[in-house]
């Protein structure tokens, strides 16, 4: 085969879809140069496609993916072939299709969502932007403030709750304020599965940073449930955590479950710098619902 028309797989690509008319799905896209054949293997929570005639135009290895359900996908050159292995985090079923036959070509695993749809369908999750209207929170050396910058994860949190099928309620759906008393009393007139509070920290010793989840010690696997969201924030986000604790606020929950998220340290100047981009609250929101999903599927079944 001239090198003119050898199949070269120039990217791969994920995206959570929700269109009207269909299930919210995890896509999985191989682009190539040109149409291609190909081969799958499927095992649970296993898929493996194999681009037939083909060479990788793109690094192999891993790549983190952690959207719910599709965990990774690994992509090797392997005998005149490129293996595409997909690993998911549940069982699922995936439709297989060409959604660009043309060039370049570009064939697409849309795998069901149902799963997280199970998990979440039946939780109120309370969001709490922390701070707001006259109380600013803190403020990063650049003028960024918490009250403003907890806003934009919320809402991004509450959009992959919302496709879940979770009932999300704001304590504070604008720039208002809200006493903290109205805010615990918001999670328990909502019958709160869970009340996720989010901020930032703040601290004068400049070597300080990175990311936090405190607990209500009251609440039922709350301080289990910090723990799985730490570390699936920390897998998302990159930074180095700071320890998790019992918080005083929190104990205010009672016996609903509660965390409170300083999503990043805002005195640093680099991590109040990743407050201003979009993709990092979504990272944030990814990790944190990662992490509540990871408690969720871990206590199924527990009674
Ligand atoms: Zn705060």
């Amino acid at each position: 085969m001239s090198s003119l028309t050898m199949v070269k797989v120039t990217n791969i690509w994920t995206a959570v879809r929700e269109d009207p008319g269909i299930n919210c799905c995890s896509e999985v896209h191989i682009e190539a140069n040109l149409p291609f054949r190909y081969r799958v293997d499927t095992a649970p929570r296993l898929v493996r496609v194999y681009v037939l005639g083909a060479t990788a135009n793109l690094p192999e290895g891993k790549i983190l993916v952690r959207d719910g359900l599709v965990g990774q996908i690994e992509v090797r050159n392997y005998g005149g072939q490129v293996e595409v292995e997909i690993s998911l985090e549940h069982r699922s079923t995936a439709d297989i299709l060409w959604t660009r036959p043309q060039m370049p070509a570009r064939l697409t695993l849309r795998f069901d969502r149902q799963f997280l749809r199970v998990l979440f369908g039946d939780k109120v999750v309370v969001i709490d932007p922390g701070h707001g209207g006259r109380d600013f929170g803190y403020r990063g050396p650049v003028n960024l403030w918490e009250k403003d910058v907890v806003r934009h994860t919320a809402h991004r949190l509450a959009d992959i709750l919302g496709r879940c099928g979770s009932t999300v309620v704001f304590t504070r759906s604008g720039d208002e304020t809200v006493p903290e008393k109205r805010r615990i009393a918001c999670a328990r007139e909502n019958g709160a599965h869970v009340f996720v509070s989010l901020h930032t920290h703040w601290s004068a010793n400049p070597r300080v940073s990175g990311p936090a989840v405190l607990f209500n010690p009251l609440g039922p696997g709350s301080e289990e449930m910090a723990s799985l969201v730490s570390a699936a924030l920390v897998e998302k986000v990159r930074l180095r955590p700071r320890r998790s604790r019992a918080d005083p606020f929190l104990r205010l929950l009672g016996p609903v479950p509660g965390l409170l998220v300083e999503v990043v340290t805002i005195s640093d100047w680099v991590e109040e710098g990743l407050l201003r981009s979009s993709r990092f609250h979504q990272k944030v929101a990814e990790g944190i619902f990662n992490g509540l999903k990871d408690y969720y599927c871990k206590t199924r079944g527990r009674g």
